[in-house]
């Protein structure tokens, strides 16, 4: 019985196994066509100044429609893509496109705005990264001062080398940085003084359960008050609901990101939700 049984574990085992791979070379293949056949998409999630209920900005977020395997979330696909370096040509696609709507919403003469560029470990390495963005931004007419990169703390810490000259280099040109997830990574914080850090994403895991969770609520104020003292902007990521701004907002927390204000939405819709924010602000009811 137990030879039986230990055979079945083994089989199960092995089929799922091979699922896996089954999928990840599925995913590989069809991320190697992706860019030519069009079927990437970039959206962009509005970030709104709680103070005064206006845009302040906008995060840029990949979207892959695969023709085989349909609609892949990013969490799946991005490391893939990580591991296999096609990240490289896909960040920089995605970095073009989001320098292309920043010209044209410049062109139709919207209150400019940044907008968040997310970078993968393997794209903070490259050590082409600054010369390429340059090139980009340059390309499409637009300041660098209009684009951000979202780093997470493990890929900071873990290229604390390379990292102090990648983003002084970039800071150089212009560009804001901040912490994304941040909470979640590493322990030591000793990095927030070496960076040249602007700002820190609040993760969503600790927006989730506000008001509710006293543990919680103490991780955010803890979070919101070290970042002012050290002089950085705060952004509370995934707000869904009302309560969360409320508390957020009382508690000096200056920006936020999430369902309750919007989805992440195409490049005309986010253009529709800008001119919508104008208009409130010309009638005073923003
Ligand atoms: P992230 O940078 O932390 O992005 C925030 C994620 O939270 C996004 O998921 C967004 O759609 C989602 N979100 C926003 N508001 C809410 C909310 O109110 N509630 C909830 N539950 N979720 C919310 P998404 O778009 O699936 O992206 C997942 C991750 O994939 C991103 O996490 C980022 O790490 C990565 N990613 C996305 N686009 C890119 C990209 O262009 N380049 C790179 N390197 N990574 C990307
Ligand atoms: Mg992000
Ligand atoms: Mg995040
Ligand atoms: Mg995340």
């Amino acid at each position: 019985h137990a030879k039986r049984q230990g055979r079945n574990t083994y089989s199960v085992y092995s089929e799922h196994l091979s699922h896996e791979m089954v999928r990840r070379l599925h995913l590989e293949t069809g991320l190697r066509r992706a860019l030519e056949r069009g079927e990437m998409r970039v959206v962009f999630q509005p970030k709104m100044d709680l103070a005064t209920g206006q845009i302040s900005g906008a995060e840029a977020l990949l979207r892959w429609d695969s023709r085989e395997l349909g609609a892949v979330s990013p969490v799946e696909f991005i490391p893939v893509a990580e591991d296999t370096g096609m990240i490289i040509a896909i960040g920089e696609w995605v970095l073009e496109e989001v320098c292309r709507w920043l010209a044209r919403w410049n062109r139709q003469g919207h209150r400019p705005v940044r907008v968040a560029v997310n970078l993968s470990a393997r794209q903070f390495r490259d050590p082409l990264l600054v010369e390429r963005v340059k090139a980009i931004v340059a390309a499409a007419g637009v300041s660098a001062r209009q684009l951000e990169f979202e780093l997470t703390e493990s890929v900071l810490v873990e290229n604390a080398t390379e990292a102090t000259k990648a983003l002084w280099a970039l800071r150089g040109l212009g560009v804001t940085l901040s912490v994304d997830d941040f909470g979640t990574g590493y322990s030591s914080l000793s990095y927030l003084k070496r960076f040249p850090i602007d700002a820190l994403k609040i993760d969503q895991s600790f927006v989730r359960d506000l008001p509710d969770s006293s543990d919680d609520k103490a991780i955010v104020r803890a979070i919101i008050l070290m970042g002012r003292s050290l002089d950085l902007a705060l952004v509370a990521e995934g707000v869904e609901t009302q309560a969360q701004a409320d508390f957020l907002k009382a508690n000096q927390c200056t920006y936020a990101q999430g369902y309750l204000f919007a989805r992440p939405i195409s490049g005309p819709e986010f253009e529709a939700f800008m001119v919508g924010c104008d208009d409130d602000l010309e009638l005073g009811v923003g």
